[in-house]
């Protein structure tokens, strides 16, 4: 049986709780939330800060484990994963794009966007020819020597949109990708995630800003580690 790309789902969140224990005191970042992401959706996840939408992220990404709750990955319960086969689903299927750009400033544009390929021990000369390729997708195939202080915020912001896809992932997670640009590059950045989008990529993003969840398809909010609201646009 071929499913529709509609009703695949790129992952599920079943009662999904997040604990941290901090000096003795229990934080319970999230309380138990249930939603499912179809292949192809773009949701924004909102909140005020504390309400849990980064721990939600880094549960999403596989950056942490829940306390308790389930998790499916493209199918996969991530539970059974070994640490290994966590960083390895990480590395293959996801890609992450933070506020503060996260690149490395020792290291040039290219090389920023090789990282990735460090890390799964994939730097064949086709995988270089892809970065210079993503490289041109996000327009800074002029750029590729120059050094992310060299860059305004815009242009690292697209190099570490475009080190997020070296390794071709389906499901792209950001957030606040756009909390450190003013509202021009804001655009700018929102007009190529959509592009992503298009092409199949599922993404979910984190903002406190509404026009910019306005672009998404579904705004998720959060409160106090629970889901407030789900609305489809
Ligand atoms: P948001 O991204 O919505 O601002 P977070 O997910 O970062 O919220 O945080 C949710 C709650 O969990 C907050 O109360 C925060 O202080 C707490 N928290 C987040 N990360 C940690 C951590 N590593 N250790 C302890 N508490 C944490
Ligand atoms: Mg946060």
């Amino acid at each position: 049986m071929t499913l529709s790309a509609e009703t695949t789902l790129a992952a599920s969140v079943h009662e999904l709780c997040k604990d941290y224990v901090l000096s003795g005191e229990t934080v319970r970042a999230l309380r138990g939330v249930s939603f499912d992401v179809p292949q192809g959706d773009y949701i924004s996840i909102m909140g005020a800060s504390g309400s849990g939408k980064s721990t939600l992220l880094n549960l999403l990404g596989c950056l942490d484990r829940p306390t308790a709750g389930k998790y499916l990955l493209g199918g996969d319960d991530v539970a059974t994963l070994s640490d290994d086969r966590l960083a390895e689903t990480r590395a293959r299927r996801i890609g992450f794009v933070f506020q503060s750009y996260n690149l490395l400033p020792a290291l040039s544009v290219a090389e920023n966007i090789q990282v990735p390929l460090y890390y799964s021990g994939q730097l064949t000369v086709e995988a270089r020819e892809r970065c210079l390729e993503l490289a041109a997708l996000v327009g800074l195939e002029s750029r590729l020597r120059h050094r992310p202080a060299e860059l305004s915020g815009g242009q690292q912001q697209r190099v570490a949109i475009a080190r997020s896809l070296v390794n071709n992932p389906r499901f792209i997670l950001a957030d606040e990708p756009t909390g450190n640009l003013d509202s021009s590059t804001t655009a700018e950045i929102l007009e190529l995630l959509a592009t992503l989008n298009a092409e199949g990529r599922t993404i979910i993003l984190v903002t406190h800003e509404p026009d910019v969840a306005e672009h998404t398809k579904r705004t998720l909010v959060l409160r106090d580690g629970l889901l407030l609201s789900d609305k489809r646009r």
